[in-house]
């Protein structure tokens, strides 16, 4: 029988040049088509050409780095160093070594260095030569790594990297996608298994009396790309991989943890609340780098009127597609991130017809990079933008982890990434092999981008954000100690792997019947898979299915925490720019029902939220103002619906809707300013609760600056007046059950977050608000009131300024 996978020397020509790619480029590897050198600075001059020159607002040049290099360690084999050789390294570069040292000294450790600067050597050259070593007399295993990445698509990538190596290593990945016999396989004989949290959570630790040899065998474990581990999803991967480390002790293992990071703050405290493990971090990068120019970019506004009367900018994927068509006339060779899907096909689209008329022989250059194509399709693209064939592709932010191309000269951003730490990732693509590279960050209209791209010394010199997560969220532990309760009874000697925390919580399942406790230890005996009860990418639920009434097909599915707002019965709901009509929605069913119509008009809800305030469990004084951190209950009720015509947003018809109060348990932060403080300071006689509402929105859209979250992760709430403060209280909450961190991460840092926040508005080039300060999206009570004075005022009182 033919094992699938099984990694053979690749036939000539193939390969080889991924092999180079995944391990980091070297001194003396050379592209094939080494484009002409980049010159940055004229790029920079075409693309703040005529009238466009107020738009470049900062650029930044950061110096180029020589690289650092060590010597092989001893403990290798040579069949290794031989492989190596052969994809074109010669030595390792410091950070490498370092790293490797430390995991074959069994020295749990995080890497944590730039993109390009060659990780996956610095596990693989450790976790190889256990393998190589470990095996029996008849090449039985001996010692297993398992590979863990936050996507299936960079596993598969790390695979085909690995058999780029021609090593006779049994190398596999296991996910969603594997067949029966491929499963087996990996149990069996598997030595190298990639795979994903959600695999491990779902399949393989449930099932690990079936997988007890591989489990028992497993030397490393390699966490890679762990910086993208955060909030909930963070949360519940913490669990997963300290039910993964029982598990494995169960079967005789005590497998060492590499993880492998962009840089962050504090990459030992992140390695450390991932694994439990205490954490060596290896930081001091040796790979070389040219010098990286960053231009930080806001697009005009149009002249055109929006929500409340408010200036609108150009947006940003206009902006990019402009830049993306001069870059490419430039002869850089260009990659545009794009947030979403169809941005991404605007992006491409307009660029093409751009280049048609000024560069016709061009306009075929330009390529949009979606999800969904098969790994011989993308790797198709990568040759062509490698070989020179394409200048230009524009791609989701969301395929950053699977993009293997080098050699590009810019990188273009629609939008912020949401972390310092995604931005110097997706910077980093361009430049590699220690060329010069040009990084361009559009600002969308939000407060967040314009606040960044207008006060450059937030981006650059501040470290870079560790991810937030709470493993303690109890929303998140009850679960993953059901599901680890499954794969064995829990016994008191587990509570300190769980954390704090854990001992109460399994009592409380106890209590509720969930888990039966028999002396000193806690079984699931329910007939239901405990895995199979949490999604660990969500926790909200199961998604609500809309599908096609007349045909029973799914069209698309929303969050049910969003279905109220999106999925109501008259909603319009618009996808890939069809404009389709909700008919009925079923919340027991989780369905809603549409029909394809044309509608010229786009719905928005309205709801009204209260909050009530739970336990305070921390609290600071800044002057007779009061700052708080505790658990609240958050109740939100869709009232009604607007339409509005497209593309103005007029509201032509409001109609009301009858919809259960939703209610969420959760964390927040929450500030509350007293009377005579607001008297003081001149308030009184204002608009507070639009002063309240405007500074409540902008610290919104600046907490994922500080917080590692989106602004959709987050909630908000306020008023002039709140029944259990007394005082005017602006809230701001964690939108998941049990909160993710975000909201207490907001309390730590109040003091920089919410002078951002008065920056942000303050700053801001409009007159009485706009989406790029005060307005949000996400409004359930359409942007009205706002009061911008009154909230910069509102924020000095609060912080004590003038
Ligand atoms: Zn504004
Ligand atoms: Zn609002």
């Amino acid at each position: 029988m033919r094992r699938p996978y099984q990694t053979t020397r690749p036939t000539p020509g193939a390969c080889v040049r991924r092999g180079a790619v995944a391990t980091g480029w070297q001194d003396g590897v050379v592209s094939p088509a080494t484009p002409p050198a980049p010159d940055v600075r004229g790029w920079v001059d075409a693309l703040t050409g005529p009238g466009r020159a107020d738009r470049l607002t900062h650029l930044e040049v950061l110096p180029p780095r020589a690289p650092a290099y060590a010597a092989w360690p001893a403990w290798m084999p040579t069949e290794l160093r031989l492989a190596w050789a052969e994809a074109g390294v010669d030595r390792p570069w410091r950070h490498q070594a370092e790293a490797a040292e430390h995991a074959h000294a069994g020295r749990h450790v995080v890497l944590a260095t730039g993109t390009a600067s060659g990780k996956s050597l610095a596990y693989q050259l450790p976790a190889l030569t256990a393998t190589l070593a470990g095996r029996g007399p008849r090449g039985e295993r001996g010692a297993a790594t398992l590979y863990v990445a936050p996507t299936k698509a960079l596993a598969q990538d790390q695979l085909a990297a690995l058999q780029g190596l021609g090593l006779d290593v049994r190398a596999t990945t296991h996910d969603g996608d594997s067949s029966h016999e491929q499963r087996d396989w990996a149990r069996d004989h598997g030595e190298y298994l990639l795979t994903n949290p959600d695999m491990l959570h779902r399949s393989m630790l449930p099932g690990h009396e079936r997988w007890r040899r591989f489990f028992g065998a497993v030397h490393y474990v390699v966490v890679d790309e762990c910086h993208h581990y955060r909030g909930v999803f963070g949360a519940h991967v913490a669990h997963v991989l300290r039910r993964l480390r029982r598990v494995c002790a169960l079967h005789g293992a005590d497998p060492t943890f590499v993880l492998a990071s962009a840089t962050v703050a504090d990459p030992a405290d992140l390695g450390a609340r991932l694994t439990g493990h205490e954490v060596v971090a290896v930081t001091e990068d040796g790979s070389p780098r040219g010098q990286v120019s960053l231009a930080l970019w806001e697009p005009p506004f149009t002249g055109q009127l929006g929500e409340q009367g408010a200036p609108v900018r150009r947006s940003a994927i206009s902006e990019v597609a402009d830049l993306l068509t001069d870059l490419v006339v430039e002869g850089a060779r260009t990659l545009a991130f794009v947030r979403s899907r169809r941005g991404v096909e605007t992006v491409a689209l307009a660029a093409a017809a751009q280049l048609a008329e000024v560069a016709p022989e061009l306009a075929a250059r330009v390529a949009p990079y979606r999800g969904g194509y098969l790994p011989e399709e993308r790797r198709a693209l990568e040759q062509r933008l490698r070989s020179g064939e394409l200048q230009g592709l524009a791609a989701t932010n969301a395929l950053e982890l699977g993009i293997d191309v080098s050699g590009l000269d810019a990188v273009l951003l629609a939008g912020f990434p949401g972390t310092r730490a995604a931005l110097w990732q997706q910077v980093g693509r361009a430049g590699r092999g220690g060329r010069d590279a040009l990084g361009v960050l559009v600002a969308r209209d939000d407060p967040l981008d314009t606040y960044l791209v207008t006060h450059p010394e937030a981006l650059l010199g501040q470290p870079v954000e560790a991810s937030v997560f709470d493993p303690a969220n109890r929303h998140v532990l009850a679960p993953q100690l059901c599901a680890a309760a499954e794969e064995h009874p829990l016994g008191v000697e587990d509570f300190a792997l769980f954390g704090a925390g854990a001992r109460e919580a399994a009592d409380a399942l106890a209590e509720a019947g969930v888990l039966r406790r028999r002396g000193a230890r806690w079984f699931w005996t329910d007939r239901r898979r405990a895995s199979d009860l949490v999604d660990i990418r969500s926790t909200g639920g199961a998604p609500v299915q809309l599908v096609e009434a007349d045909t029973g097909r799914v069209v698309g599915t929303v969050d049910a925490g969003r279905a109220h707002a999106t999925a109501h019965a008259g909603a319009v709901y618009v996808h890939f720019g069809e404009t389709w009509l909700v008919r009925s929605l079923d919340l027991e069913q989780h369905v809603a029902m549409l029909d394809r119509t044309d509608v010229d008009y786009a719905t928005t809800a309205r709801d009204v939220t209260d909050i009530r305030i739970v336990t305070e469990h921390r609290h600071a004084l800044r002057g007779r103002c009061r700052l708080s951190y505790g658990d609240v209950e958050v109740s939100h009720q869709v009232v009604s619906f607007l339409k509005r015509r497209v593309p103005s947003g007029e509201v032509v018809a409001e109609e009301p809707l009858d919809l259960p109060p939703r209610s969420l348990s959760t964390s927040a932060v929450w500030w509350t300013v007293p009377a005579a403080v607001l008297e003081e300071s001149g308030l009184a006689g204002t608009d507070l609760p639009g002063a309240a509402h405007a500074a409540e929105h902008a610290s919104i859209g600046l907490l994922p600056l500080f917080a590692t979250c989106d602004r959709w992760d987050i909630g908000g709430v306020s008023t002039a007046l709140h029944p259990d403060t007394g005082r005017l209280t602006v809230f701001v909450y964690d939108g998941h059950p049990g909160g993710a961190g975000f909201a207490e991460r907001g309390f730590d840092v109040a003091g920089d977050w919410l002078h951002a926040t008065r920056e942000a508005i303050a700053g801001c080039k409009c007159q009485g608000g706009c989406p790029s300060c005060i307005q949000s999206p996400k409004c359930g009570n359409q942007n009205n009131p706002l009061d911008k004075p009154g909230a910069v005022a509102l924020l000095d009182a609060l912080l004590g300024v003038g």
